[in-house]
């Protein structure tokens, strides 16, 4: 089984606090891991720490040929590892002062270093990939929340990146915006995107997952196929958790 992203003993502290206790989590090409548990279980963490969002103090993340040691990662490896992945922000994370095709230029030019012209060429494409074709030089405020989180999105998929992290993309939406935002993640997972999504939409989860993976205290307790996961848990952390929110 080869992993094409690799966490091994992935290990963050806030203080006294520990709250990643050891992740390991290996991901195929292609694969497409949900992550499911209370709130303050490290789901956030763990994502923020695969991007240097948050600096983990040990573990070591491979993405393809790329190896990182986390106690001793330079800054050359940190922007390395940020270039091969994208995050969706539960709160979109889009610049105020920017319009939607300038949020998603951004990336491209700062990041990635392309000439502004092929950025904006590469940004009318996902706009109407978002279904935001006409929309491209409105300002955040002037969206609906799911426009903004299409756009939040949208960045993320200008990227091209080899893992695509998604923190509750869909938590701080008014209810009536939740469907089109799990429309266009469920248009990436099909198209086979790396990624990983911390979600509290279990039925969702459940429809676009290779695997679910249940965290809690900072450790993974269980994972598998949605079918065992939902169907079948094994632990009785999972259990209850599962009959919390079911
Ligand atoms: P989840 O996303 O599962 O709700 P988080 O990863 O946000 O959990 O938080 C896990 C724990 O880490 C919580 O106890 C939280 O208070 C703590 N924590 C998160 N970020 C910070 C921070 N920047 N400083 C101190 N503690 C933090
Ligand atoms: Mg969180």
């Amino acid at each position: 089984m080869s992993c094409e992203i690799d966490i091994r003993g992935l290990t963050k502290r806030f203080g006294a606090n520990t709250v990643l206790d050891g992740i390991d989590l290996c991901l195929q090409p292609g694969e497409r891991v949900a992550i499911i548990g209370p709130s303050g279980t490290g789901k956030s963490t763990l994502l923020r720490c695969l991007n240097f969002l948050d600096r983990p103090d040990a573990g070591v993340l491979k993405l393809g040929d790329l190896t990182v040691d986390a106690a001793k990662a330079s800054r050359a490896q940190i922007l390395a590892l940020r270039r091969r992945t994208a995050f969706v922000f539960q709160n979109y994370g889009l610049f105020a002062n920017k319009t939607a095709r300038q949020n998603l230029t951004e990336g491209l030019t700062v990041v990635r270093g392309w000439s502004a012209a092929r950025a904006e060429a590469r940004a009318d494409e996902i706009l109407a990939q978002i279904g935001l074709a006409d929309r491209g030089d409105s300002y955040p405020a002037s969206l609906s929340g799911g426009q903004q989180q299409r756009v939040g999105i949208g960045r993320a998929m200008a990227l091209d990146a080899d893992l695509m992290l998604l923190d509750e993309p869909t938590s701080a939406l008014d209810p009536e915006w939740v469907g089109e935002v799990l429309d266009l993640i469920r248009r990436i997972a099909d198209g086979r995107q790396t990624m990983l999504i911390v979600t509290h939409e279990m039925q969702f989860a459940r429809e676009i997952a290779d695997r679910i993976v249940f965290m809690e205290g900072g450790r993974i307790v269980e994972e598998g196929p949605p079918a065992q996961i939902f169907g079948d848990p094994r632990d009785a952390r999972t259990r209850a958790f599962l009959r919390r929110v079911g």
